[in-house]
Formats: structure tokens, sequence, C-alpha cells
């Protein structure tokens, strides 16, 4: 992914983290950390994303999307 890509996750496809294995695989898996538990939402703390698409590839819901950056 290039620095003009950023990922968003779809809260209407993610059914929460509660229901999601491991405590939330995208954020579980996010290598700086970047994804936070949100009254059991995934969010995004862009300034700490580094746009890897990890989470992308980890979602078993396909939740995330890599989108360019507005
Ligand atoms: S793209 Fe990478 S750094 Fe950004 S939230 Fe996903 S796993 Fe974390
Ligand atoms: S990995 Fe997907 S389904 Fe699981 S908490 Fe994250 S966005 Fe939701």
């Amino acid at each position: 992914m290039g620095e003009n890509v950023a990922v968003t996750i779809d809260e209407n496809i993610c059914n929460g983290i509660s229901a999601c294995p491991e405590g939330g695989l995208c954020i579980e898996n996010c290598p700086t950390k970047a994804i936070e538990n949100n009254d059991d939402r995934p969010k995004v703390k862009y300034f700490s994303c580094v746009d890897c698409g990890i989470c992308v590839d980890k979602c078993p819901n396909n939740a995330i999307i890599a989108a360019r950056r507005s």
C-alpha cells in the first residue's frame, strides 16, 4: 500500500469486537497497535496506522477495506 491509502472499517459488516476471535483479530494483529476498542467497535487511530494492510487480510468478515485518503 502506498502512502495515499488508508484502511476503513465498515461497522455494518463487523459484528463487534466481542464477537470476533482473540479479542478482535484486527486489534491483535496490528503491528503498531493502531486499532483500539471503542465501545466494542474497532477504531483506527490514523496517526499510528502505517497502512500495512495486515488488518484487511486478517478480518474474517472482510469488514476492513483499503481506500484512498481524501
Ligand atoms: S493497516 Fe496496518 S497499521 Fe494500519 S490499522 Fe491496519 S494493521 Fe494497523
Ligand atoms: S477483525 Fe474484522 S470482524 Fe473482527 S473486530 Fe476487526 S473489523 Fe470487526
